[in-house]
């Protein structure tokens, strides 16, 4: 782990962030409430941000940045979208939760239900974290099995038996798994290699018969950003028909992001369950969950598979959330979110060539990644070496010092939003040039 660095000089550039930090080491572990947030990786100090706007975030001491983390994906219209906070405004004036049904999850359902061919019946909860549990135990109860398949890079929040192998938050901590979770909880998940079908097979093979979902993110973004072939993605969706075992997309980034119908729609590949978050909740705290309605008729009331929150389909998240989602249809959002990252691909393919070091570009419409790796970007969860590491660590600082905030570990891929306009993808491009030029 790199040790924090650089702590008197972002200190005394942003003292009001540095004494916010202070404060709040004393009364929050790490001083954040979600660890790759602290600058672990990069070192220093972490930016308190006091506020945001379109693609522009605003540090306590009042700088502004270029912002190309987007909350780490919600904010696919920009932060505080005129039409998502109205929406979010009116929302409030009607009271902040009921505990009883209300109109905006009906409209919030049928538009996942209209716009995701796998999903005929839908349910809400709080987080993405949530949104993978209830789908992993609606698949156990389902099928009548207790096996799990994930695969080493892939995320699907912090549930005890899902935190094996799982991405970038313990990547950049450089632990396989959690402290305080108990082996016996993860004995019945079994971990594969992304991009190996012969694993695959080998594995449905031994123990395909107790096998009850297999859970993938179908464009795999939280170990940096690792496109799969769809040929590999077909492979899951053949094996696991096969052996009885339900195909489960992990969509809490790709949903509504990557194409109205999420990765789904852009492979042509139907799960049995899919998982949502982020984008679904407009910057509002909500997950969801759906699927073919024969599954999730399991779930309580109707069926035997308890589920249930206090806050699942708040009125105010699921304003925010429909807001969003109607900007993006309104505004052809998917295919101006294409057109950006295109553009900022062909801004940075001449920057990246000139690098002093190996810098490879990876992108998957509004999402995309520097590798560092001087191997050439990877397909599966490749870890960096620490010479690696350290040069991302010097980009970063290079790039904040010009306004540019990037995700703060070398694991995390970038969003675009609907916000950023293409002077700031220039901007953005100008930047990485200067910083790469002072790092080189
Ligand atoms: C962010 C994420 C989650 C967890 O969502 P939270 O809202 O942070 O609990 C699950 N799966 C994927 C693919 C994610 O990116």
């Amino acid at each position: 782990m790199t040790e924090p660095r650089n702590d008197t000089v972002s200190g005394s550039l942003r003292p009001r962030s540095a004494e916010l930090y202070r404060r709040a080491c004393r009364v929050i572990p790490g001083g954040v409430n979600s660890p790759v947030r602290a600058f672990r990786a990069v070192g220093g100090t972490p930016l308190f941000i006091a506020r945001a706007a379109g693609a522009q975030v605003f540090d306590a001491d009042g700088r502004g940045y270029l912002d190309f983390v987007g909350s780490w994906g919600p904010l696919i219209a920009g932060h505080a979208h005129p039409a998502v906070n109205a929406a979010v405004s009116a929302a409030l004036e009607r009271g902040t939760t009921y505990g009883a049904p209300c109109e905006a999850e009906v409209e919030l359902a049928e538009r996942v239900v209209g716009w995701y061919p796998a999903v005929e019946q839908v349910r809400c909860v709080s987080s993405g974290t949530e949104a993978v549990m209830s789908a992993i135990r609606v698949a156990r109860a389902f099928t009548g099995r207790d096996l799990i398949v994930k695969f080493a890079g892939c995320y699907h929040g912090h549930a005890d038996h899902l935190l094996v192998a799982a991405g970038s938050g313990l990547a950049t901590f450089g632990r396989p798994s959690s402290a305080g979770v108990p082996e016996s909880f993860t004995a019945l998940t079994r971990v594969l290699p992304l991009d190996d079908e012969a694993a695959l097979t080998a594995l449905f093979q031994r123990e395909g018969t107790r096998i009850a979902a297999l859970i993938i993110e179908p464009v795999p973004a939280n170990h940096g950003l690792l496109p799969q072939r769809r040929e590999f993605l077909a492979s899951l969706r053949r094996i696991t028909e096969e052996h009885g075992a339900l195909l489960i997309f992990d969509e809490v980034i790709s949903g509504f992001r990557l194409a109205r119908g999420g990765a789904a729609e852009l492979f042509d590949l139907s799960p049995d369950l899919a998982t949502f978050g982020k984008v679904i909740g407009g910057g509002m705290p909500v997950g969801a969950f759906g699927g073919a309605r024969r599954i999730m008729q399991r779930l309580a009331p109707d069926g035997d598979t308890y589920q249930a929150g206090t806050l699942s389909g708040n009125p105010v998240a699921m304003a925010a959330g429909l807001a969003t989602l109607e900007v993006l249809e309104r505004e052809s959002g998917w295919e101006r979110l294409e057109a950006k990252g295109a553009e900022l691909e062909r801004l940075l393919r001449p920057v990246l060539a000139e690098a002093p070091f190996p810098l490879h570009l990876v992108r998957v419409g509004s999402l995309f990644w520097m590798a560092f790796h001087g191997a050439g970007a990877p397909r599966t969860a490749a870890p960096l070496s620490p010479s690696e590491t350290a040069r991302f660590a010097t980009l970063f600082h290079a790039m904040l010092e010009r306004g540019v905030y990037l995700p703060p570990s070398a694991y995390e891929a970038c969003f675009l939003s609907l916000a950023h306009t293409d002077a700031d993808l220039a901007r953005f491009a100008s930047a990485l040039r200067e910083s790469l030029a002072a790092s080189g």
